[in-house]
């Protein structure tokens, strides 16, 4: 037998035991006649002491010892005299009878220490012993945990776990697609899912009812810190229900998970509109830890001579409650900050709203006191508030000024990794139009349905059409999205024609499905989670690479197994491939 006990178990109740355990060796401290060993496994650690009064060949064993070796001992849990109170097993030691090494080990290129010395790319490198510290497996159990009761919630609810294939042909989700060439039918290829999407829907045609997975999608886009080529979503798909039933089914999911994994009540998610997102926040999906809404001062604004504010499309203003006090210094800076390439604005307008109920702004030269006092009534600013201005087409405004609001926040300090604000967004335009290449293309994807209201707009006005189609948010992040699904073979068909598909592209490629469409189809909707940043918002980590137990780094490489590489001739030959470029 390898062990009685793990190494995170043992206590002061079971004093004078003989007991076994195995694990590595984290740490090993030597003083004279004594070495005292830290004995780590998955469920914590344990005190191992060796002395020379006890076994001098024993203490000249545990010498050779080192760092991540694994062992096994034999001993008597004893009392320490000196306590730990910092672990669970603190009170405890093993006095060791016996050492057998099971097997050595090179010295870790890192710490294996919550606090490693170890550069990311090295530790992605030795992930393996990555994963031996506290803290990333802490990310992994929890990544367990949201896994388990999302299982418990659904199953629940009667929903039933099916399995859906990973080579398949391309399904739009507005990604390019992985593709796998296909040895046995040359010159063709699968396409990796981007989603499961028109499986489930498939399933649901099956009479399912209720579909859930919790499953691996693979989208080949540009990475950033929160995207990984290959994420893993909880895909779900409904029947008979309208978009009221799934809004209330998985904002019940979600208050569970805040409830089982954190011990937080959320409470009920506000709902809002895509416009009324885009016109308070300049974003569909809003960070409500803070409020500072957008304020319009266009019309306001005009007329004074200042030729800037005078001609723009949209003036908007934010008010920093409390930051009347920033330094020119400060100001600048801000400045600076929005005129970045990557915020894009020209400039920024700022009135610091004095205690003395006066107005001093970067534009006293063309606004009055009075004109100022206007402005800080509308954008309910009181004496010690900071009113910060940006203008341009609405469509810029709003999007610099979600950036300046965002920053704003993070500045303030209103933007608290351990508080929660969730909420819906819902009525997103059903198709946006894409100037560069002159087409609509689907804001969601082509099987979202239009408002029954709206489905005559198709003919006149596709930009006006909105559709039943929402997204969840929290903290700024969009965590999960779906919509209600045409399931009518002659909308489908339309739909596909206002995206620019011919009918043979449409037949080509969605043929199966409009097939489908014509054998009882049942009214079904579903949504999507991000898992992977479900859980690092559950962790309170921007990045969701530290809750994927083997990620991939930004150039979607993983440098552990050196994936992707180039593989041989006679492999390239096998599939139908002759030349490598
Ligand atoms: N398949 C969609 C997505 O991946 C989600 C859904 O509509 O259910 O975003």
């Amino acid at each position: 037998m390898f062990r009685t006990h793990t190494c995170g178990e043992l206590r002061i109740d079971n004093n004078n035991q003989t007991v076994t355990l195995s694990g590595w060796v984290a740490k090993r401290r030597d003083f004279g006649a004594l070495t005292f060993i830290d004995l780590r496994d998955r469920y914590g650690i344990t005190q191992l002491s060796f002395n020379e009064e006890y076994n001098q060949q024993l203490l000249a064993e545990s010498r050779k010892l080192g760092r991540e070796f694994v062992i096994q001992v034999n001993g008597m849990v004893t009392e320490r005299s000196s306590k730990n109170a910092k672990i669970p097993t603190g009170d405890i030691e093993i006095v060791v009878e016996s050492l057998t090494i099971l097997n050595s080990s090179l010295t870790p290129p890192f710490t294996i220490e919550e606090e490693t010395d170890g550069g990311d790319e090295l530790r992605m490198q030795y992930r393996y012993l990555d994963l031996r510290r506290d803290n990333v497996r802490a990310n992994l159990m929890l990544r367990h945990a949201v896994a388990k009761h999302v299982r418990g919630y659904l199953d629940q609810k009667e929903f039933i776990e099916v399995e859906t294939p990973v080579l398949i042909k391309s399904t739009p989700e507005g990604a390019r697609d992985f593709v796998v060439p296909s040895r046995m039918n040359q010159g063709e290829f699968y396409a990796l899912p981007q989603s499961p999407q028109t499986f489930k829907q498939l399933l649901m045609i099956s009479g399912f009812d209720r579909y859930y997975q919790i499953v691996k999608c693979f989208r080949d886009e540009d990475l950033r810190a929160d995207r990984q080529p290959e994420f893993t979503q909880i895909d779900c798909e409904m029947s008979f229900v309208e978009q009221e039933d799934i809004l209330n089914l998985f904002e019940g999911m979600v208050q569970y998970l805040f409830k089982q994994v954190k011990g937080i009540d959320i409470g009920t998610l506000p709902r809002i509109t895509y416009e009324e997102a885009m016109h308070n926040y300049g974003n569909d999906k809003p960070d409500i830890r803070f409020d500072m809404q957008f304020n319009y001062l266009t019309e306001l604004v005009k007329g004074k001579g200042f030729p800037i504010l005078d001609t723009a499309e949209c003036v908007l203003a934010i008010t920093a409650n409390g930051c009347a006090n920033y330094t020119r210094k400060q100001l600048d800076e801000l400045t600076e900050w929005v005129k970045r390439p990557q915020i894009g604005a020209k400039g920024m307008v700022y009135v610091l709203c004095n205690a003395d109920g006066t107005f001093k702004s970067s534009v006293d030269k063309f606004y009055s006191q009075e004109d100022l006092k206007q402005w800080a009534e509308k954008c309910h600013a009181q004496a010690g508030d900071l009113i910060l201005l940006l203008s341009g087409t609405t469509k810029d405004a709003q999007k610099q000024m979600s950036e300046l609001r965002l920053e704003m926040g993070s500045r303030m300090g209103l933007r608290k990794k351990d508080e929660f604000k969730a909420l819906w967004v819902v009525d997103f335009p059903l198709l946006e139009f894409d100037d560069e290449n002159n087409r609509w293309h689907a804001m969601h994807h082509p099987f979202t349905s239009p408002k029954p209201a709206d489905i005559p707009l198709l003919d006149t006005n596709p930009g006006a059409i909105k559709a039943n189609a929402y997204d969840m948010v929290i903290n700024g992040v969009e965590v999960g999205g779906g919509s209600i699904r045409i399931f009518n073979k002659e909308l489908q068909a339309k739909m596909f024609k206002t995206l620019g598909f011919t009918d043979e592209e449409a037949r080509y490629q969605f043929g199966f499905l409009m097939n489908a469409f014509e054998y009882g189809a049942p009214p079904h909707g579903g949504i999507a989670f991000g898992f992977d940043r479900l859980c690092s918002l559950f962790g309170g980590a921007d990045s969701i690479r530290d809750f994927i137990a083997f990620p991939k780094n930004n150039q979607g490489r993983d440098v552990m197994i050196d994936a992707p590489s180039v593989i041989d001739a006679k492999q390239l030959k096998e599939l139908g491939i002759n030349s490598q470029i």
